[in-house]
C-alpha cells in the first residue's frame, strides 16, 4: 500500500488520501453497509484519472468509481482504491439547444446541469429524487429515473456516446452503430467481437426470460441486444454500477423544459383499492403517478424540514396518490373521474403548492429513515418492480405476507410504473432481526419472480442483491451477465461484487449483533437524541448535506469536499463510537481536522431528514479535545470573549488600537486580513437613559455584542419599545455562554447558563417576555440550555419558554401607522434563526409594512462567531459569503442582517453597512402617518 499511495502522490494530479479518517469517511453511502477503502483519490483532470487506473492496473488493485455515493445499495463502496470524480471532473462542456445534446464530466450534479439548462428552457429527462447532490455519472451507472420515469424512462434512454474508462487503462467511446458498424468492428476489436458472440449466443433467452416491465435496473441490461437494426453499447453501461469502467464523458439528450398543468391529490383509506385503479389512472396520461403511505404523512407532519409546507395535508389517510398532468383538461377529466369513481380527491393548479407536495414525496426516504431508534425503515427490498397492471395483485400478496409475519413496513413509490418502495423496520443489531431480513428477502424475491418483475426498478443491485442475480434471472442469462463482465473487465477489478460475484446480505453490514458500543461519558446531556451513540448514527448516508442551496452544509457548499459534509462528520465520530478505530482517536488531529470546518451553524439539526446536530457534537468534541491537548490561547479568548470585553471597556480606545495592531493578531492568531470589531467607547447599560413608566413591560436580555459592541442597536430598540407604549425591564449585563458553547468550553458554558436562568427566572415567572436583539444568543437560552443544564432542570423551560427574538416579538405587535416607504430592503437571517421555527419573522414584519422587500436566499454568512477571523478559516469564510450573500447585495439595498457577526461579514465581504432591524424599525418610526 506504500508503494501504491508514493506512485499515486509522484505522477497523479489530484488529492490523494490514505489516512485512517478519510477511509472511513468513504466507506459509507445511503445504504447499510460499511467497507473500508484502502484510499481515495480526487482527480483534479480526465488525465489524472487515467493515471490513476493505470497505477492501479500495474499494483493489481480493484478501482472503484464514486460520485455524490446517494446510492441505496453500497454500490459504491469496496475494499478497493476510490476514485471521487464529484469534486472536480464537473464541467459542464457543451450545451446544444438545436441538437438538444450536452456533453458532460462525471462529476456534475443533476439540479447544476438543470440551472445551467433552464436558461435556454431545458432540462435532463431523468430526474431523481436525489437531483441536487446526484452526479451525472452515479445516475448513468444507477440508470436513474425519478418521479416522470412514465414519459422520461431512465438515463439508458438519454444516452447519445459515453466515453470509457476501461480497467487497463485504456479509453473507448461508444455510441449507437448500425449492424454493418459492429460487424466490421468486430473484426477488428475484442470486445464488439466477443459482444456480438453474447447476442448471438443469449439473444433468444434474454426474449424469453428477461422480464418486460417499464422499470428494472437489476442486472445488466442485455435487453439492449434486442434492438433489431441498431445497438448501443451505452444502454449497457447504464446500469453497469461501475463495474465495466469508468465513465470519463458523458453526451445525452435533453427535453423541454415540463410545463404542468397541475396535480391531482387522492387521499386514501384503502391503498389497496387504490391500486386497484391504477390502470385506469394511466388512461389519462398523468405524467407522474407517485404514492406515498401513512408512515411518511405522519413523518412529514413532525419534520421541521417540512415545518408550514403542509397544511394541505388534511385528515389522516392511510396513503396519498399523487397524480401530475400536462394538459389542463386531463387534468379535469381525471379528477372528474376519480371523484365519480369516489375517491377523495383535491386538484392544485399553484406552483408552490405543487413543490411542497413534490417535497414530501421526495424526503419521504430521508423521513422514513429519520426515527430516533435502531429500529429503522431499512433498503434491502428496496425498488420492487412489477407490471403496473399486477401492481395490485402483488401488493396485496405482499401485504398479506407481511401481516401473517407481523412485518411492518414504510411504502412510497412509482405506482405509475410499477415500481415500489418498501421498507421493512429492522434493528441490524439484534440477530433475530438480520435472520428476518434474510428470510424476508428470500421470500420476496420468490414472489417477485412469480410476477415476473425484478429486485430493483431503481437502485440497482450493489451489495445488496447482486448475490440474487442468478435466482431472478436464471442461470443462462446471469452467465450472460459473466460473459459481460469478463468481456470489460477480464480481471475482474472494476469495482468487484456489484451486478455479479455478489457477497452475501449478510456481510459487511454498517451495524450488526457483533458492533460494539464504546461509550463516551459526554459533559452534554444527549438524553434527547437517545445517547451520543444514536445522535451520530443517525445518520443514515442520505447526502443531502451535499446540496448547494439554503443553509446545510456551508462548508461542503464552500468546499465540495465530501470530507467537508456532515455525514463525513457523522462517520468520523460513528468509527470511534463503534470501535472501528481506537478509543484514543476520538481526540486525534484527524478527527479535529473532519470537525475543523463546521462553522456551528445548526443547518443540520433542521436540515437533515434525521436532524443531526453535528453542532451540539462539535461542542462536545472540542470539549474531549482540549482536556487532552490542552485549551489554544485562542479559543481561551474568544470562549470568554464577554469577560475579556468587560474588561476591555475600561479602556476600550485603547484596546481598540492594541487589537488592530498585526503582533495582537498573530499573538491570537487572527486573521491578518480581518480587524476584530472594535468596542463601543461606552457600554450600552452605562449610557444615560430616561425611560417613561408604562403599565406594560417586557425585559430586554442584554447580550454581550449589545452591551459592549454596538449598543446603538440596543438604544434603537428601546425607541421602539417606547413607541409602542412599553416599559423595559433591562437584567444586568450576563455572557449566555454561546461562545464558549461553540469553543467546547463547557464547564465555562454552563455556569454562565446557570447565572443567566437564575437572572431570567423572575421574570419568566411573572410572565413577561424576554426579548433578544442577537438571535445566536437568544436562541442558545432557548434551544441549548437542555444539553448543558439538563433536560429535567426545572427552570429552563419557564425561561426558555419566555425568550423570544426581537423581529418575533414585533410581528406580534399592532402598528396603527402608515410607513413610508423606504426603497429596497434585502434581508439575510442569521442562520441559528433560519434553523428554527421563526425564520421569516424579520422578513414577514418587513413585508406587512414596506413594499420591495427581498430574501437573500443565504445560507451562513461564513463567519459564524470567531470563525470568519481566525487565520486559517478567513479563506473559507470569505468563499462562504461569497456563494450567495455577497453577490445578492451587488446593487446596495438597504440590508437587514440581525446577527453581529453577519453584519460584519456583509461589511468585510461588500463595504456596505447592515443594520439591525431595530435601527431598520426606528428609521420606521421616524419617518410614520398614524393611522
Ligand atoms: C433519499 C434517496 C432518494 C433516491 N431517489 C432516487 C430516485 O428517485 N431515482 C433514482 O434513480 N435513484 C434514487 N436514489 C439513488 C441515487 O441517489 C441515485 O441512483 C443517484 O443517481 C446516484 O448518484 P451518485 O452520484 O450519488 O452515485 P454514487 O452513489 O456515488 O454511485 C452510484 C454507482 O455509480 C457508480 N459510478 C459513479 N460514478 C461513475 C462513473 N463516472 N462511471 C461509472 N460508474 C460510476 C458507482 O461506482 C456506483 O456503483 C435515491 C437515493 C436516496 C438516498
Ligand atoms: S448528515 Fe443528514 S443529510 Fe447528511 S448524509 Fe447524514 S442523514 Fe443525510
Ligand atoms: S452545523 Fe452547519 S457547518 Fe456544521 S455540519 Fe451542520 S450544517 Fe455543516
Amino acid at each position: 500500500m506504500k508503494a501504491l499511495l508514493q506512485a499515486l502522490k509522484a505522477h497523479v494530479d489530484g488529492e490523494i488520501h490514505f489516512d485512517p479518517i478519510h477511509r472511513k469517511v468513504y466507506s459509507v453511502d445511503a445504504s447499510i453497509y460499511e467497507v473500508e477503502p484502502m484510499g481515495v483519490v480526487i482527480p483534479r483532470t480526465t488525465e489524472a484519472l487515467l493515471t490513476t487506473v493505470k497505477i492501479a492496473q500495474e499494483f493489481k488493485v480493484p478501482i472503484i468509481p464514486r460520485g455524490a455515493a446517494t446510492g441505496i445499495t453500497g454500490s459504491c463502496l469496496s475494499t478497493g482504491l476510490i476514485i471521487d470524480t464529484s469534486k472536480y471532473l464537473n464541467r459542464i462542456k457543451e450545451i446544444n439547444t438545436e441538437k438538444q445534446y450536452v456533453v458532460c464530466e462525471p462529476g456534475v450534479v443533476q439540479d447544476h446541469l438543470n440551472a445551467a439548462l433552464a436558461k435556454y428552457g431545458y432540462r435532463l429527462g431523468p430526474d431523481t429524487s436525489t437531483g441536487d447532490r446526484a452526479t451525472l455519472g452515479g445516475m448513468l451507472a444507477n440508470n436513474s429515473a425519478g418521479a416522470h420515469s412514465l414519459i422520461y424512462g431512465t438515463m439508458a434512454d438519454h444516452l447519445l456516446e459515453v466515453e470509457l474508462l476501461l480497467v487497463d487503462g485504456t479509453s473507448r467511446r461508444f455510441k449507437e452503430i448500425d449492424e454493418q458498424e459492429w460487424s466490421v468492428l468486430a473484426q477488428q476489436d475484442e470486445l464488439y467481437k466477443t459482444l456480438w458472440h453474447i447476442r448471438e449466443q443469449y439473444a433468444d433467452d434474454i426474449r424469453k426470460q428477461f422480464p418486460t416491465i417499464p422499470r428494472r435496473v437489476s442486472g445488466y441490461n442485455l435487453d439492449a441486444f434486442l434492438k433489431s437494426d441498431t445497438f448501443n453499447p451505452c444502454r449497457l453501461i447504464a446500469g453497469s454500477e461501475g463495474s465495466l469502467g469508468i465513465a470519463t464523458e458523458i453526451k445525452m439528450k435533453i427535453v423541454p423544459i415540463l410545463h404542468v398543468a397541475g396535480i391531482c391529490l387522492i387521499f386514501l383509506d384503502d391503498i389497496l383499492k387504490g391500486m386497484q385503479a391504477i390502470e385506469k389512472m394511466l388512461q389519462y396520461q398523468p405524467c407522474a403517478l407517485e404514492m406515498i403511505d401513512e408512515k411518511i404523512i405522519y413523518m412529514g407532519r413532525s419534520s421541521p424540514s417540512m415545518l408550514g409546507k403542509i397544511s394541505w395535508l388534511t385528515g389522516n389517510p392511510q396513503a396519498l396518490f399523487i397524480a401530475e398532468f400536462q394538459l389542463a383538461e386531463d387534468l379535469n377529466r381525471f379528477h372528474k373521474a376519480m371523484q365519480s369513481a369516489g375517491y377523495s380527491c383535491i386538484v392544485m393548479r399553484d406552483a408552490k403548492q405543487i413543490e411542497n407536495v413534490w417535497e414530501l414525496r421526495k424526503s419521504g426516504l430521508g423521513l422514513l429513515l429519520s426515527k430516533r431508534s435502531y429500529s429503522r425503515a431499512i433498503a434491502f427490498i428496496e425498488d420492487l418492480s412489477v407490471a403496473p397492471q399486477k401492481l395490485h395483485s402483488f401488493m396485496k400478496k405482499l401485504s398479506e405476507y407481511f401481516k401473517d409475519k407481523g412485518e411492518t413496513a414504510g411504502i412510497y413509490g412509482h405506482i405509475g410504473s410499477g415500481c415500489m418502495h418498501i421498507r421493512p423496520y429492522i434493528d441490524l443489531r439484534k440477530k433475530s432481526d438480520v435472520a428476518r431480513m434474510q428470510q424476508m428477502m428470500l421470500d420476496v424475491a420468490d414472489l417477485v419472480h412469480e410476477y415476473g418483475g425484478a429486485l430493483s426498478g431503481e437502485h440497482g443491485d450493489g451489495l445488496i442483491r447482486s448475490w440474487l442475480n442468478e435466482k431472478m434471472f436464471g442461470k443462462r442469462i446471469y452467465q450472460a451477465f459473466l460473459e459481460l463482465k469478463n468481456a470489460f473487465d477480464p480481471e475482474n477489478r472494476m469495482n468487484p461484487g456489484k451486478v455479479v460475484n455478489g457477497p452475501p446480505l449478510q456481510q459487511n453490514l454498517r451495524l450488526d449483533p457483533s458492533t460494539p458500543i464504546v461509550e463516551i461519558p459526554t459533559f452534554l446531556n444527549f438524553e434527547k437524541e437517545g445517547g451520543l451513540a444514536l445522535a451520530a448514527d443517525l445518520c443514515n448516508g442520505n447526502g443531502l448535506c451535499r446540496k448547494s442551496k439554503n443553509l446545510m452544509c456551508p462548508s461542503f457548499q464552500a468546499t465540495q469536499d465530501e470530507f467537508h459534509t456532515t455525514r463525513a462528520r457523522a462517520q468520523a465520530l460513528r468509527s470511534v463510537i463503534h470501535g472501528r478505530l481506537p478509543a484514543k482517536d476520538f481526540t486525534s488531529q484527524g478527527m479535529h481536522d473532519v470537525l475543523d470546518l463546521c462553522l456551528e451553524c445548526k443547518g443540520c439539526k433542521t436540515e437533515c431528514p434525521s436532524e443531526v446536530d453535528m453542532a451540539k457534537m462539535k461542542s462536545e468534541f472540542l470539549y474531549h479535545y482540549h482536556k487532552a491537548h490542552g485549551i489554544s490561547w485562542r479559543s481561551y479568548f474568544f470562549s470568554r470573549l464577554g469577560l475579556f470585553s468587560k474588561l476591555g471597556a475600561l479602556s476600550p480606545s485603547l484596546i481598540n488600537k492594541l487589537s488592530s495592531l498585526s503582533f495582537a493578531k498573530k499573538l491570537l492568531g487572527v486573521s491578518e486580513k480581518r480587524n476584530l470589531p472594535p468596542l463601543a467607547l461606552g457600554r450600552f447599560s452605562k449610557r444615560q437613559r430616561k425611560q417613561a413608566k408604562h403599565e406594560k413591560q417586557i425585559v430586554l436580555f442584554l447580550d454581550t455584542f449589545t452591551e459592549f459592541y454596538c449598543p446603538e442597536v440596543g438604544e434603537a430598540a428601546l425607541s421602539v419599545f417606547e413607541a409602542l407604549g412599553y416599559e423595559v425591564i433591562i437584567p444586568s449585563w450576563s455572557c449566555c455562554g454561546r461562545p464558549a458553547l461553540s469553543k467546547g468550553e463547557l464547564p465555562y458554558s454552563k455556569k454562565l447558563a446557570e447565572r443567566v436562568v437564575k437572572t431570567l427566572l423572575p421574570y419568566a415567572e411573572l410572565g413577561l417576555p424576554i426579548i433578544g436583539l442577537e438571535p445566536s444568543c437568544l436562541l442558545t437560552i432557548k434551544e441549548d440550555y437542555t444539553g448543558l443544564l439538563g433536560h429535567d432542570n426545572p427552570h429552563v423551560k419557564p425561561v426558555a419558554e419566555r425568550c423570544i427574538l426581537f423581529d418575533e416579538w414585533l410581528l406580534q405587535q399592532h402598528l396603527p401607522f402608515e410607513f413610508k416607504d423606504l426603497g429596497r430592503i434585502k434581508v439575510h437571517t442569521h442562520c441559528h434563526q433560519k434553523a428554527g421555527k421563526n425564520k421569516k419573522a424579520t422578513l414577514e414584519f418587513l413585508q406587512k409594512c414596506q413594499r420591495q422587500v427581498e430574501e437573500i436566499p443565504s445560507g451562513c454568512c461564513g463567519m459564524a462567531g470567531s470563525f470568519g477571523y481566525e487565520t486559517e478559516h478567513f479563506e473559507i469564510s470569505m468563499k462562504i459569503g461569497n456563494l450567495h450573500l455577497f453577490p445578492a447585495l451587488q446593487d446596495s439595498p438597504t440590508i437587514i442582517a440581525n446577527g453581529f457577526s453577519c453584519r460584519n461579514q456583509i461589511s468585510h465581504g461588500t463595504h456596505q453597512q447592515a443594520l439591525h432591524l431595530s435601527e431598520f424599525v426606528k428609521l420606521l418610526f421616524q419617518n410614520f402617518t398614524c393611522l
